[in-house]
C-alpha cells in the first residue's frame, strides 16, 4: 500500500525510554498500515508497549526512530497548531478509565470537544443522535457517577466520535467491562465505526474482544505480527 492510500502507517517505527543501565527498548522497527475506515486489534501481555504504539499513532508521543505518517504526511513535520487539529479533529479516544468529567452529564461530557470550535453546527443534535444511537438516549442528562461503567464507556466512545474522527484510537477500552458490557461496546464501536466509515485500532488483552475487530496483530518483544 503507497502511504498516499493509507490513512495511517507505522514506518520502522521504534520507542524506547530511558532507564538505568541502559535505555528500555519497547518498541523495535514497527510497521504497520491501515487503510481509512478499516479495523485492527492489537494484543499482548501487560507492559509490551501497546499503549506506547497507540499513543505514537495519536502523536500523543514521538518515536525514537522511525516515522508515522497519517494520509502521508509526517506527524513529526506538523506545526504546534496543525498537531492540536490532528488529535482534536482527526482522532478519537477511547481508554479504559472513560475521564469523565464528573459534575457534567452526558450530553455535556460528549459536547466539550466540540467547545473549542464554539459549539460546532449541529453539535448537539449529533450528539444526542449517537446517544441514542448506544442506547444512552435515556441517560443524557445523567452525571458519570450515576451511569453504570458500560454506559460511562458509551459515553466516552460517543465523545470520541463527536468531531467526526477518521481515526479511532482505543486503548483497553472495555479493560474495567463486565463480559456482557464488554461484548455490547465491541459491537457498537464496529456497528459505528461501519455507519461512521472511520478507522479503529483498539488495544486490548482479550482475545474474544480482539477477533471481533478481523484483523488481529500481536505486539511480541516489540515487534508487530499477524496473530494466526
Ligand atoms: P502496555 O500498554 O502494553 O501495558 P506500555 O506501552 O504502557 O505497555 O509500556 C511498555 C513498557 O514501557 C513498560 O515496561 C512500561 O513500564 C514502560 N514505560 C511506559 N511508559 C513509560 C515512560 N513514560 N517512561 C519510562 N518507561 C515507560
Ligand atoms: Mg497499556
Amino acid at each position: 500500500m503507497t502511504p498516499e492510500s493509507a490513512l495511517i502507517e507505522l514506518c520502522s517505527v521504534s520507542k524506547e525510554y530511558p532507564a538505568a543501565p541502559e535505555p528500555l527498548q519497547v518498541l523495535r522497527n514497527v510497521g504497520l498500515s491501515l487503510s481509512p475506515g478499516a479495523c485492527a486489534a492489537i494484543v499482548g501481555p501487560s507492559g509490551c508497549g501497546k499503549s506506547t504504539l497507540l499513543n505514537l499513532m495519536g502523536a500523543l508521543d514521538t518515536p525514537t526512530s522511525g516515522h508515522v505518517l497519517f494520509r502521508g504526511n509526517d506527524l513529526a513535520g506538523l506545526k504546534p497548531h496543525e498537531l492540536a487539529r490532528f488529535r482534536n479533529r482527526e482522532v478519537g479516544f477511547v481508554f479504559q478509565s472513560h475521564h469523565l468529567l464528573p459534575q457534567c452529564t452526558a450530553l455535556e461530557n460528549v459536547l466539550v470537544p466540540t467547545l473549542l470550535d464554539n459549539g460546532a453546527n449541529g453539535a448537539r443534535e449529533r450528539a444526542m443522535g449517537l446517544l441514542d444511537r448506544v442506547g444512552l438516549s435515556h441517560r443524557m442528562d445523567a452525571r458519570p457517577e450515576a451511569l453504570s461503567g458500560g454506559e460511562r464507556q458509551r459515553t466516552a466512545f460517543v465523545r470520541a466520535l463527536i468531531n467526526r474522527p477518521a481515526l479511532l484510537l482505543a486503548d483497553e477500552p472495555t479493560g474495567s467491562l463486565n463480559e456482557e458490557a464488554a461484548r455490547q461496546l465491541a459491537d457498537l464501536m464496529i456497528e459505528l465505526q461501519r455507519e461512521e466509515s472511520m478507522a479503529i485500532v483498539v488495544v486490548t488483552h482479550a482475545m474474544a474482544i480482539a477477533e471481533r475487530f478481523g484483523r488481529v496483530l500481536e505486539l511480541r518483544e516489540g515487534r508487530l505480527v499477524p496473530r494466526d
